[in-house]
């Protein structure tokens, strides 16, 4: 049987689909079936996927995703268990939906809904409680890449995202400049291996923990064509796809870097 994703495999690379606030019901589960299909075909990669949907088409998604053996994730959480949040998703409620995976900390959750990186670790700390694995995202701007802040801003990042609870096994975290998500540009190889680096260095040091094991996922207009050199860079340990996730054949072509 299939290793489901987030379990004992847990230093498996991970490609995950971000697909942000797109797709109608259709949408979602002609794309959910494009997936399942091509990676049913496809024979084994030596990598996890992971979807993450809108809300609205988790559970409906759930069953073709699952007999292909992709996971299901969530774009966000609430810090509460439950309670007066009105709109808002809880950790169990993804559970209760077939999700394993939530992302945390996006930078258009930072930006638009004005998280913090203290909120984020309050969510990851409610999310790991209720069973979820964490992707958290970390990234600096391009006025700090451009002033050479990049390393300190992220760093600091992820010091406070970072909750008191889990490990390696149910934490994964997703390097995403902020410049780079959407826009065609990216970091080159030199750069995204150090931050990678310095992602690990700070984990250790603020979990005191073995950083063995921990997968650092590159996140920034990743696409079919690009995916091969960003993937090999020494560090990255996966992907985070926004764009290129909306299309079933660009994302296998992505995930396919891990093909035989
Ligand atoms: C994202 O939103 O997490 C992302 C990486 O987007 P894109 O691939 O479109 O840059």
């Amino acid at each position: 049987m299939t290793q489901p994703v987030g379990s004992a495999a847990a230093a498996r690379p991970i490609v995950a689909a971000n697909w942000k606030m797109n797709g109608m019901r259709r949408d979602g589960r002609d794309l959910a079936q494009g997936l399942a299909r091509l990676k049913l075909a496809g024979g084994e990669l030596a990598c996890d996927i992971i979807v993450c949907p809108p809300v609205t088409l988790l559970f409906e998604l759930r069953d073709v995703l699952q007999a292909a053996a992709i996971a299901l994730g969530g774009q966000d959480c609430h810090d509460a268990e439950k309670g007066a949040h009105t709109g808002d998703i809880s950790a169990r409620m993804l559970v209760d939906c077939g999700c394993h995976h939530v992302i945390l900390g996006h930078s258009e959750r930072r930006a638009n809904h004005g998280e913090t990186s203290e909120t984020v670790a309050r969510k990851a700390a409610t999310a790991l409680e209720a069973g979820l694995n964490v992707i958290l995202c970390v990234g600096e701007s391009e006025a700090d890449r451009d002033t050479g802040n990049a390393l300190d801003v992220v760093g600091d990042q992820l010091k406070i995202s970072l909750p008191v609870q889990g490990s390696t096994k149910d934490i994964v975290i997703a390097y995403e400049p902020v410049w780079a998500i959407g826009t065609g540009r990216i970091p080159n190889a030199a750069q995204i291996g150090k931050m990678h680096r310095h992602i690990r260095e700070i984990y250790k040091a603020t979990k005191s923990g073995d950083v063995n094991g921990l997968r650092v996922l590159y996140g920034g207009s990743v696409n079919a064509e690009n995916a091969s050199d960003i993937l090999s860079i020494e560090g990255v340990d996966g992907a985070l796809v926004g764009g290129a996730s909306l299309s079933a054949e660009k994302f296998w072509g992505i995930c396919a870097h891990y093909g035989e």
